[in-house]
């Protein structure tokens, strides 16, 4: 039977948490109404999680395996589990510990009956460390200010999304990928829904310090033109410096004759070529900048409606490239 709805759940080394993760879906599987389908994706585990997944998909129609030939990552897991989804009105994505209760799938679904697209979670307290937490706060307040999409605050990916941005999704070829950016990058009507994240359920944490940080930066500089920006402005900056040092040390030779000789020009010169270079780096860095989002291969825009022929409706394609 076509599942409706996909739930896709990336897992990488969860030997631990794949017993509770199976009761708790089945469960919530048996009482939905409607057809589901677990894809259970392996990022190259090096416990047996590959094995249990085989074993469940083999036993039980409505899991899907998708192994993976080795560890690529959490992002990268996930859209290979939203490649394979066949669900046909919508995506379910959880992560494989149980930190996102699988059970917000119907009030998630509703939110999509109801029009919306993305239905995000918004995690109301984080049970992590305090450290962890700060570093996580910090990070999406600094992204919202400088991203050119609008990403909302303490929204992971957890989240539920409509058949047609799942389409879009797998039509974004960008290599560092960061969903909950692409996601929003989409548009349509998104919805933010409360949570309160739980704890893992069983095993350690697999995203190391490092992924974390590849994660974080793949945020920032997919987007965001800031730190190309942050260059030309501190450049700038410098040269106008430089110039109102050049005039305050013309007034004080000319007008006050107290100027210590060969010093000034040295500095003056140091601060104004300091300044040029900056501007010349940000420059090019703008070229790179469009050069990059070019290779990204992003479609320009994505159409939500179009009405002609005195009729309304979805666009034939929903995707425009150039
Ligand atoms: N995960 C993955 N590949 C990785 C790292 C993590 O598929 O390289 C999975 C992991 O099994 C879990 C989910 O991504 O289901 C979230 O990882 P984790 O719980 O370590 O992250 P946290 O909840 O600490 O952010
Ligand atoms: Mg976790």
């Amino acid at each position: 039977m076509t599942p409706l709805i996909s739930i896709v759940a990336p897992l990488y080394n969860e030997r631990e948490s794949f017993g509770p993760l199976i009761e708790r879906l089945n469960a919530l599987m048996d009482k939905l109404p409607y057809p589901v389908e677990v894809v259970l994706v392996d990022d190259g585990s090096r416990d047996n999680t590959a094995d249990l997944i085989r074993l469940t998909a083999l036993s039980d129609p409505r899991y899907h395996g998708v192994l993976l030939a080795r560890n690529f990552g959490h992002q990268t897991a996930v859209t290979a589990g939203m490649a394979a989804a066949r669900g046909t009105e919508a995506v379910l994505i959880i992560d494989g510990d149980l930190q996102d209760p699988p059970e917000l799938l119907e009030e998630f679904y509703a939110h999509i009956q109801n029009g919306y697209d993305v239905v995000y979670a918004v995690r109301r307290k984080r049970k992590e460390g305090v450290l962890k937490r700060f570093a996580y706060s910090t990070f999406y307040r600094i992204l919202k200010n400088i991203s050119y999409v609008d990403i909302p605050l303490d929204s992971g990916d957890f989240s539920m999304v409509s058949r047609r941005v799942v389409d879009i999704m797998n039509k974004m070829p960008e290599e560092s990928r960061f969903l909950r950016g692409m996601r929003s990058w989409i548009g349509f009507k998104q919805i933010g829904v409360e949570y309160e994240r739980s704890e893992r359920v069983a095993g350690v944490p697999k995203y190391s310090f490092k992924m974390l940080r590849r994660l974080a930066y793949n945020g920032i500089f997919n987007f965001s033109e800031f730190p190309v920006k942050f260059i030309i402005r501190t450049g700038a900056f410098a040269i106008g410096i430089a110039l109102i040092y050049l005039i305050q040390t013309l007034v004080k030779k000319y007008v006050f004759g107290t100027v210590p000789q060969g010093f000034t020009a040295l500095l003056f010169v140091i601060i104004l070529f300091s300044g040029i270079q900056l501007m010349a780096l940000g420059i090019i860095g703008e070229y790179v900048l469009r050069v990059f989002f070019q290779v990204k291969g992003r479609p320009l825009f994505v159409v939500r409606e179009e009405i002609k022929d005195g009729a309304a409706g979805a666009p034939e394609s929903m995707i425009t490239y150039k």
